[in-house]
């Protein structure tokens, strides 16, 4: 590929002295688990979440399980899913034995409906799980509405939305609890797995602090039957080392954005688009094309890497054919599902790069 999707050892070179003395420094440290370095990682990531707490974690799967396990949803129990999501969403729900109940997207933004969610709610709704997906703040004061006047929980899943705001204030502590991946591919991402929620909720942050070891607080004193889900010492040491560069690679991917909605304005596309509430910090740009499979196979001509996120909505993978979900009837997710096709983008593609993709997508609709 002469434009890759996404170069992931970009971001090492770029800073690799910086990333070479991080890891180093917990080598030398003798600490391997947990300690020093995971808890300045958490402070950091709090403060620049404006959240009170972070609590670091193993993957962003394990973040959305324990921030239900804190909340106590319980088999039997379910939880309002988007049906337009990554697949994790919904099996963190099923992990804690409850069902999760999917509502569609409005088509603008791909995210979750509010509209939409009121009809949805049972007397057994828990909690609702909005994602904001591909970098894009799901609108979450109506969702935050609903969730107060039924008295039920809010855990965003905010995977791929690392330093996005909503109505100026960061993605971080709007709802209940917000969790956070770190796989090598996201806007903040390590050298193998990791994750975090965030929260202003002392009582959650502590429960899930104790859920990650063990379900224990004190050695060899366990309260509850917990899991061994703690971020690693040398990851949360690159992602130090990397957070104070997130701000200005999110601006990089925000003139990419920029540049591909005014070049291809004009190309029948359907681009994503902003709401005035929102700052974005475009973790995917996803065009939309009835003729995907053309454009697709016609970029890859021109040696431009991209990729479908995601080809599958969860109610029609065989996990979840025990739900018994008819194809048909989350049409949006569906459609979306064969339309999608995700751009280069991220903190290392130049802008005249982002130019030669522009230009082989004319080549292709001509
Ligand atoms: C990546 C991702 C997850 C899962 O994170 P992992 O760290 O890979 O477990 C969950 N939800 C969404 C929307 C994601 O993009």
């Amino acid at each position: 590929m002469t434009i890759p999707f996404l170069d992931l050892s970009a971001a090492y070179h770029e800073l690799k002295t910086e990333i070479d003395t991080a890891v180093n420094r917990v080598l030398e440290s003798g600490w391997y688990v947990l300690g020093p370095e995971v808890e300045i990682f958490e402070t950091e990531w709090a403060a620049f979440c404006e959240a009170d707490h972070a609590v670091g974690l193993g993957n962003g799967l394990d973040a959305l399980v324990l921030a239900l396990r804190a909340l106590e949803v319980l088999p039997g129990d379910e939880v309002i899913v988007p049906s337009n999501t990554y697949i994790a969403t919904w099996l963190a729900v099923s992990a804690v034995g409850a069902t999760p109940v999917p509502v569609e997207p409005d088509p603008a933004t791909q995210n979750i409906d509010p509209g939409r969610i009121a009809a949805a709610i049972t007397s057994r709704t828990k909690a609702l799980l909005p994602v904001h997906l591909y970098g894009q703040p799901a609108d979450l004061d109506p969702i935050l509405e609903l969730a107060r006047d039924k008295e039920i929980a809010v855990i965003e899943d905010a995977a791929q939305a690392h330093g996005a705001r909503y109505k100026g204030r960061r993605i971080g502590a709007h709802g209940d609890v917000v969790c956070w991946s770190f796989y090598p591919g996201k806007n903040l991402g390590g050298f193998g797995d990791g994750g975090a929620v965030t929260t202003n909720r002392a009582d959650l942050a502590d429960r899930i602090r104790m859920l990650r070891n063990y379900g224990s607080r004190e050695k060899y004193v366990n309260e509850v039957k917990g899991v061994n889900s703690r971020l690693d010492p040398i990851q949360a040491a690159v992602l130090r080392a990397k957070l104070p560069h997130l701000d200005s690679w999110t601006e990089r991917r925000r003139e990419i954005a920029a540049a591909y909605g005014q070049g291809l304005a004009d190309s029948g596309l359907i681009l994503p688009q902003e709401p005035n509430w929102a700052e974005p910090v475009w973790h995917l740009y996803v065009v939309r094309s009835p003729a995907r499979g053309a454009l697709q196979a016609r970029l890859k001509t021109a040696g431009v890497g991209t990729l479908i996120h995601y080809p599958v909505p969860p109610h029609m993978q065989d996990a979840y054919a025990e739900l018994g979900i008819p194809a048909e009837s989350l049409p949006l997710a569906r459609q979306l599902a064969g339309e999608v096709l995700s751009l280069p983008i991220g903190p290392q593609l130049r802008l005249d790069e982002a130019h030669k993709v522009i230009q082989a997508v004319f080549k292709i609709t001509e």
